[in-house]
C-alpha cells in the first residue's frame, strides 16, 4: 500500500480518533487539528503509547484563516495532503421554534463550512497531481431529518451536495469525494444525550447496539483504498440498520 499524507479533521474526538489510528496503522502518514492544546497533547500521548503516531496543528476548521494556515502546517510538516477526512462536527440541539442564532450559525460553520474552508486549499494540489481522497463524515440525521436537528441536519444535507457535486468536478483528476453517514456511534457526542432518548434510540437500531467508532474507520479505510478508484459521489450508511432504502 502507498504511504500518503492524510489529514483528519476533529481527530482527537471519538470517531476520529479510530479513523486517525486505522490510516496509520495502514502505514498513512496522518495530521489533525486541535483547538485546545493540552487536551490535544494529552491525546497525542495517549495514540503514542497505543503506537499510533499522529501529528497535531492548531485550527479551528470554522474559521476560514485558521482552517488554511493549518492545511499549510500540515503540508510543511508532512508534505502535500493527499487523503482528507471531513470529521469535525458538534450539535447543538433545540427545536428549531426556540433556536437562537448563534446555536444555528455554530453549526452550520463547524459542520458544513468547515469543509469548504480545509477542502479549499487541498484541493488545487490534488488536481495537480492527479490523486486525492476526499470523504465527508455526515450522518443518517443528513438523510432522515431529527427532531432538535434542525441546524446539524441541514448542515449534514448540505455535505451531501457538496460531496456529489465536488466528485463531477473532480471525476478527471483522480480524485474520488466520497460521504459516509453513520448511525448512533458511542461516542462523547451520543453519551451526551439524556439516557432515557439515548436508550429509545437503541431500541429502534435493528441490530440492537450502538456503533463503534472502528466501523466508521473501516469504511473510510475502504474508501481511501487504491482499489476504491471507481467509487465516487456515493454515499455510505453505517447505522445497524437505522435507515434503509433512499
Ligand atoms: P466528538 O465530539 O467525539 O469529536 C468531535 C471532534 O471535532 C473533536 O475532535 C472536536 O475537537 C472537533 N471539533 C469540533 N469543532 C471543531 C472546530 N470548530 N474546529 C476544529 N475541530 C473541531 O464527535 P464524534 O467523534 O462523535 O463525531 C465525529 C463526526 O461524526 C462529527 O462530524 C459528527 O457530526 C459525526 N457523526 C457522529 C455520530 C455519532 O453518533 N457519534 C453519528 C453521525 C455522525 P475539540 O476537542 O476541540 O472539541
Amino acid at each position: 500500500m502507498t504511504s500518503r499524507v492524510a489529514l483528519v479533521t476533529g481527530g482527537t474526538g471519538g470517531i476520529g480518533t479510530a479513523i486517525c489510528q486505522r490510516l496509520a496503522d495502514q502505514g498513512h502518514r496522518v495530521a489533525t487539528n486541535y483547538r485546545d492544546q493540552a487536551k490535544a497533547l494529552a491525546w497525542r500521548e495517549m495514540m503514542l503509547a497505543r503506537g499510533c503516531d499522529v501529528a497535531i496543528f492548531p485550527g479551528d476548521v470554522a474559521d476560514p484563516d485558521t482552517a488554511e494556515t493549518m492545511v499549510h502546517a500540515v503540508e510543511a510538516a508532512l508534505g502535500p495532503i493527499e487523503i482528507l477526512v471531513n470529521n469535525a462536527g458538534i450539535t447543538r440541539d433545540t427545536t428549531f421554534h426556540r433556536m437562537r442564532a448563534d446555536q444555528w450559525h455554530d453549526v452550520i460553520n463547524t459542520n458544513l463550512n468547515s469543509v469548504f474552508n480545509v477542502t479549499r486549499p487541498v484541493i488545487e494540489g490534488m488536481r495537480r497531481r492527479g490523486w486525492g481522497r476526499v470523504i465527508q463524515i455526515s450522518s443518517i440525521n443528513g438523510l432522515k431529518g431529527q427532531y432538535g436537528q434542525a441546524n446539524y441536519a441541514a448542515a449534514k444535507a448540505g455535505m451531501h451536495g457538496f460531496t456529489i457535486s465536488l466528485a463531477r468536478e473532480n471525476a478527471g483528476f483522480g480524485i474520488t469525494v466520497n460521504t459516509i453517514s453513520p448511525g448512533y456511534v458511542a461516542t462523547d457526542m451520543v453519551m451526551a444525550v439524556p439516557d432515557e432518548v439515548r436508550a429509545k434510540i437503541i431500541a429502534d437500531i435493528p441490530t440492537g447496539r450502538l456503533g463503534k467508532p472502528e466501523e466508521i474507520a473501516y469504511a473510510v479505510a475502504f474508501l481511501v483504498n487504491e482499489e476504491a478508484s471507481w467509487i465516487t459521489g456515493s454515499n455510505l450508511d453505517i447505522n445497524g440498520g437505522h435507515h434503509m432504502g433512499w
